[in-house]
């Protein structure tokens, strides 16, 4: 009798330890699919040139002398579960198209179409900052929502689309104000947010007032994507500041600590540099798969 409890007692005791080790187990399940983050795919998409553009312009101190051809860009992260980011819109409203007269020229999301995604399967765009050639796109993506930083919003327009200051443009402005007031506009509040699984942002480039720049897992590593917080290579290269900015200490800090975020700095992709076509040329000239 006393042997029999005592078994039915351990019996439980092993019954009880079952469970709690499958809990544990299960627990440590969800964790992990719950912390992985998503493998993203991230292509460079390119929707047109700026010729002979001024290097001083973009990288400070340089030989007034010397021209490149600069890329128009924007960047896709595809997840694997539907959600398609872009970072930055590009432009293509006309009044900007005739001013700049860029070559090679189709909208952006045209480009974005003949990298595989329809402009409305575009899920969310992160605007590095508030320039026409990064923002004037955003009315060709109608579903995403739209990540900002609050400081580079509220600094350069009000809730009607006000310009309060002009680096914005006045119709992008206004643009920007209507989706916000569509609700579709998300408001980052500073630096190292992971906004949506896998994919963080960062501030401190001070290509603007509050400009940003993001970072996505892509399984083997992380790649970031600087916008015009860095503009070219050869900004990391020379450890020399971007021409725009309002503050170069803040930008050179920057760029190092992309170096720090990026798995490997050759997987940092600056805002318009032609060789990133070059250093990852597939899948076709144009799209750049960066891995
Ligand atoms: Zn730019």
């Amino acid at each position: 009798m006393i042997i029999k409890t005592l078994m039915a007692r351990r019996g439980f005791a092993s019954l009880g330890a079952l469970v709690l080790a499958g809990m544990l187990a299960f627990g440590a399940l969800s964790a992990t699919h719950r912390f992985a983050p998503p493998a993203y795919e991230v292509y460079a998409i390119r929707y047109g040139t700026l010729p002979a553009f001024r290097v001083s312009g973009l990288i400070a101190g340089a030989d007034t002398s010397r021209r490149l051809d600069i890329a128009m860009m924007v960047w896709l992260i595809k997840g694997p579960d539907g959600r398609n980011v872009l970072v930055d819109a590009g432009f293509h409203r006309d009044s900007l198209v005739k001013r700049w007269r860029p070559t090679d020229f189709m909208p952006p999301s045209e480009a974005v179409a003949r990298a595989g995604v329809k402009p409305e399967d575009i899920t969310d765009v992160i605007i590095s900052h508030v320039h026409w050639d990064h923002l004037d796109g955003i009315d060709l993506f109608p579903k995403a929502r739209v990540w900002i930083q609050r400081e580079e919003f509220e600094h350069h327009l009000d809730s009607a689309g006000t310009v309060k200051n002009r680096a914005i443009d006045a119709t992008d402005a206004r643009i920007l104000a209507a989706i916000a007031r569509e609700g579709r506009v998300m408001l980052v509040d500073g630096d190292g947010r992971e906004i949506i699984p896998g994919i963080h942002v960062y501030t401190g480039g001070k290509h603007t007032f509050a400009s940003q720049f993001a970072t996505a897992s892509i399984g083997s590593g992380t790649v970031v994507l600087a916008s015009d917080n860095m503009y070219l290579y050869e900004n990391l290269a020379r450890h020399v500041p971007i021409a725009q900015t309002l503050d170069s200490a803040s930008n050179l800090r920057t760029q190092t600590r992309m170096t720090t975020l990026a798995s490997e700095q050759r997987l940092i992709v600056p805002g318009h540099d032609p060789d990133v076509f070059v250093r990852f040329p597939t899948p076709e000239n144009g799209i750049a798969r960066i891995r």
